[in-house]
């Protein structure tokens, strides 16, 4: 995944594209001051200087599905593991919920699952078949929408920016009003993921710590 900085207005459609894509259970506003909000792709605002000079700076963070990943290190069940097209995946029927993966993830992209998936009635009539709604006392986290990747192979459909409209790409990218988000397949040259990571206006979060994070972002110009 690339996400250009430069054309993020903080909207936050990814988020709620996230959540009505992988049916992201609501929580109450008190657990949420408890920093036990969830969400797969959260929006963070970094602030610099103070008002009147301050200048926010907005960065969508899924998880980064880290080549050298500590949460796949870390679980000592294999519920979390990477996948042959290098997405880090969860086999919540083999997570034991000790979080582990959630001590060592230097992105705090993990959630753990207080209580039973709870949504408002409009949106429960709605969940999305092809995504799971996880139990009670597991981790959960962004899957870089795997079920749209699977569900492209059955169809007979292209996974990747370069192939929109008729391709497909996870819900964030395909929502992101700015156009700021790019998904596709790193290892092929011609992707558009490929290209816009070789920009000179790359960067990747925390990468002094070897975790070799698959979401590039660009600097704002
Ligand atoms: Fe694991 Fe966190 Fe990296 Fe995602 S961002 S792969 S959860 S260490
Ligand atoms: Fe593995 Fe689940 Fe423990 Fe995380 S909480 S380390 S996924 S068993």
């Amino acid at each position: 995944m690339v996400i250009d900085l430069d054309r993020c207005t903080a909207c936050q459609a990814c988020s709620v594209a996230c959540m009505a894509e992988n049916n992201v259970p609501f929580v109450s506003q008190e657990e949420a001051g408890k920093e036990r909000l969830m969400q797969w792709q959260r929006v963070l605002a970094n602030i610099e200087g103070e008002y009147p000079r301050a200048r926010a700076q907005f960065i969508p963070r899924p998880c980064m599905h880290c080549e050298q990943a500590p949460c796949v290190q870390v679980c000592p069940t294999g519920a979390t593991f990477k996948n042959a097209e290098g997405i880090v995946m969860m086999d919540y029927g083999k997570c034991i919920g000790c979080r582990y993966c959630m001590v060592a993830c230097p992105y705090g992209v993990r959630t753990f699952n207080w209580f039973k998936a709870r949504y408002p009635e409009t949106f429960s009539n709605y969940l999305n078949p092809d995504v799971p709604v996880r139990p009670t006392g597991v981790v959960e986290k962004c899957t870089f929408c795997v079920h749209r990747i699977a569900r492209a192979k059955t169809d007979g459909k292209k996974v990747g920016s370069e192939h929109l409209p008729d391709g497909v790409v996870t819900a964030c990218a395909q929502t992101c009003t700015g156009g700021a988000i790019y998904f596709g397949d790193l290892d092929d040259e011609n992707s558009a993921v490929s290209r816009l990571s070789k920009s000179t206006r790359t960067f990747r979060l925390l990468e002094e710590l070897g975790t070799k994070p698959q979401v590039y972002y660009l600097k704002e110009g």
